[in-house]
């Protein structure tokens, strides 16, 4: 892979162009082909402590190297999957997939990182979610602990008995629940002290015009003194600034991630990246110049 296959790289195939039934028919079938062609890869963006240091894991972000259209992103890649009933299966692939990179990590002298991976509402449903989790940690002997399940707040919202009960079956497992896109799902408050959750992911919606917009930074500190009351790791996502990496240390944000601090990169780039960040004390983690 070059260094430009990250996540800025060019993908010609919209998922808005309203592709022709022949187009939408041909990616569909070049979806079921794909894990056996080894099509799907999984890059890996990196959590920070807040302000710019040290790293704490990273999030697992699914990539399609498709063979003529190129680089291919989760917006595209999960309604088509959905639609053709792949999602489970490449569900497993992409838990299997990032055990395996966490594992070696690990071994690589970052016993103490997270790997955390985006569960949709298909995976979330199905009955085998736990068995699943369970025997894929096994197999790479991760432990638990060292897996975050990230959920969205409208995934956990949907059927709110049926979710408590995965989610307090994937806890007593041993693994971290995050609440992901935190703030657009309208949870009750009286939902989300029942949610076994570790984590609130504030929603890069909020993020955005955080030093620009009062009602922005307001929303921002109340998630933050709700997510202390309930004793939960804060993160924003989608830092892109300098400003909003210094107002949301001082909001109180536990960890953040986003382009300014990392962008998501394959994964034999990645311990080159953080290690070098590291090297130089974080210095070079965001406001003195970026992760490039
Ligand atoms: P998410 O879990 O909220 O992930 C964050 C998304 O924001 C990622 O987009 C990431 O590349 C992007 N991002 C991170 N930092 C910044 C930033 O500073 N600025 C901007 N503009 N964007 C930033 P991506 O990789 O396209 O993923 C989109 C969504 O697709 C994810 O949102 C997640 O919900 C879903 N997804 C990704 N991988 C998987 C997967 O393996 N399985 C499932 N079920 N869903 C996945
Ligand atoms: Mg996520
Ligand atoms: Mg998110
Ligand atoms: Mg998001």
């Amino acid at each position: 892979h070059a260094k430009s296959s990250g996540s800025n790289a060019y993908s010609f195939f919209e998922p808005s162009m309203n592709a022709n039934a022949q187009e939408q028919l041909q990616l569909l079938h070049d979806l079921r082909t794909a894990i056996q062609r080894r099509e799907f890869v999984l890059h890996y963006q990196p959590k920070f402590r807040a302000p710019a240091g040290p790293a704490l894991g990273a999030e697992a972000l699914l990539r399609w190297q498709h063979p003529t259209l190129g680089l291919q992103k989760p917006d595209l890649i999960i309604p088509l999957a959905e639609k053709a009933g792949l999602m489970v299966t490449i569900g497993e692939w992409v838990l299997d997939e990032a055990c395996r990179q966490l594992r070696s990590w690990m071994d690589a002298g970052h016993p103490e990182w997270t790997m955390a991976v985006n569960l949709s509402p298909v995976q979330f449903a199905h009955i085998g979610l736990v068995d699943l989790v369970a025997s894929t940690l096994k197999r790479h002997g991760v432990p638990a602990k060292n897996l975050v399940l990230e959920v969205t707040e409208a995934t956990a919202m949907r059927d709110v008995e049926t979710s408590l009960d995965v989610l307090n079956r994937l806890v007593a497992l041993g693994t971290s629940i995050s609440i992901d896109d935190f703030g657009t799902g309208y949870s009750s408050l009286l939902y989300l002290k029942r949610l076994p959750a570790n984590e609130l992911k504030i929603d890069r919606g909020f993020v955005m015009q955080l030093a620009q917009d009062n009602e922005d930074a307001a929303i921002v500190s109340a998630i933050v003194a709700l997510g202390q009351t309930l004793n939960l790791n804060i993160v924003a996502e989608g830092v892109e600034t300098a400003e909003q990496q210094e107002f949301l240390t001082e909001l109180g944000c536990n960890s953040l991630q986003g382009f300014l601090l990392g962008v998501p990169t394959a994964g034999q780039n990645f311990l080159g990246m953080v290690d070098e960040q590291a090297r130089n004390g974080y210095r070079n983690v965001g406001a003195d110049g970026g992760a490039g």
